[in-house]
């Protein structure tokens, strides 16, 4: 029997370790990974350089509680900022980080009411549930936490009928990760935001998946020309570290007063020390422009391989996020099978939807092996 509650689908495959973007199993099998741990390992496994902060760090201190000043946590949030005028408040998880945007949104408006959208994913605690717009997730877990409204994507008028002086909050994901890798309008997103701040709600960009360099800016909210309210993160920016943080404008300080919110392990310095060198390694010009060409590569290449396949319906993401949508459920799950025998390791998204999320170190060979892998067992499937 196993003592731990079945509340994940587990695989018999155990990773033992990993180095870059190769992880090996408990019987020493090699898997290149387009996974990143579901688009946390952004840095790939095993680097040097984070290893040596953190165990710096380790020897020196691991906790201490947030009522002390924090100069990892200070330094980690002007990094964070880039530039522009936000301040963060630093948890645990993205989970933790879209529920403390939720609560900020409420106090900071003094209104209850948040827009939020079909096949979205917030996380799982009550908060971030109820903002997820999917059904499944809501199972048996009712009464919900009231006034979350769900619209549908990409959809402006729903959202011109709905919105209204008691909105409290709009939040979207730029490109819907878990609901499908399905990229947001530019005109739609823009046209939210102009209906935000004429209600005055407040726009808050859940970057959970989307942020850390995935799409090739530090932000995907950078590609839309948008000026978020509050953006969250989490995933990536601990590189395997679990690491949240809920970013703001710094006009909305006030409402998150001394008392008002909090964690005992947010911003804990073991997190904090990596985090900073994690944003400091990505939020390089070359870095990202190398993130955008291999984004490029790996698009181009399953254009290439939908071209004449039929089970392939679109290729759609951007940067390093990519979907490829296939016929049905069925054959998704026997894709996916299948890539792992050839040692390609993918995630699935929404219902049909193969989700590559490699680190964004990957190599250009690697790529091109990755994508050979690809096209063979694609191919394969066409009966
Ligand atoms: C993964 C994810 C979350 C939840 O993060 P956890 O760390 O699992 O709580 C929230 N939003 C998005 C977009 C995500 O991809």
């Amino acid at each position: 029997m196993s003592y731990l509650f079945p509340n994940y689908k587990r695989k018999e495959l155990e990773l033992i370790k990993g180095a870059k973007q190769t992880l090996t199993d408990q019987k020493g099998q090699d898997y290149l990974d387009f996974t990143s741990g579901i688009g946390v390992m952004n840095l790939g496994y095993n680097d040097p350089e984070l290893n040596q902060e953190l165990l710096k760090q380790s020897n020196l201190l691991w906790h201490t509680p947030n009522l002390y000043e924090n100069h990892l946590q200070e330094q980690t949030a002007e990094k964070l900022a880039n530039g522009k005028d936000y301040i963060s408040y630093f948890c645990n998880s993205g989970a933790e980080a879209n529920e403390a945007a939720i609560k900020l949104a409420r106090k900071a408006t003094g209104k209850s009411k948040i827009i939020t959208f079909v096949n979205s994913f917030h996380g799982r605690t009550y908060g971030a549930m109820s903002a997820t717009g999917q059904d499944s997730i809501h199972e048996g877990f009712a009464p919900l936490v009231p006034d979350f409204v769900y619209l549908p994507f990409n959809e402006i008028e729903p959202l011109k009928a709905t919105i209204d002086h008691h909105t409290a909050a709009v939040m979207l994901e730029v490109i819907q990760g878990e609901g499908g890798v399905s990229p947001a309008d530019e005109q739609w997103i823009q046209a939210v935001q102009s209906l935000c701040h004429k209600f005055g709600a407040l726009l808050i960009v859940d970057e959970i998946q989307t942020g850390m360099g995935r799409t090739g800016t530090l932000y995907a909210y950078e590609h839309y020309k948008i000026d978020p309210d509050i953006f969250t993160l989490a995933k990536g920016l601990g590189n395997g570290i679990p690491v949240g943080a809920m970013v703001g404008k710094a006009s909305l300080a006030t409402a998150f007063g001394p008392g008002s919110h909090g964690s005992t392990f947010g911003g804990n310095k073991l997190a904090m020390r990596v985090a900073y060198k994690v944003v400091e390694r990505i939020n390089q010009p070359i870095f990202l422009q190398d993130v955008q060409k291999k984004g490029q590569q790996l698009f181009h290449g399953l254009t290439q391989i939908a071209e004449n396949n039929p089970i392939i319906k679109e290729v759609r993401g951007k940067g390093l996020m990519i979907g490829v949508e296939v016929s049905d459920q069925e054959t998704l799950n026997a894709t996916l099978e299948q890539l792992e025998a050839e040692g390609l390791l993918t995630l699935k998204a929404g219902q049909n939807v193969l989700r590559l999320l490699p680190p964004l170190t990957i190599t250009e060979e690697e790529i091109t092996k990755g994508l050979a892998i690809l096209d063979k067992v694609l191919n394969n499937l066409v009966s």
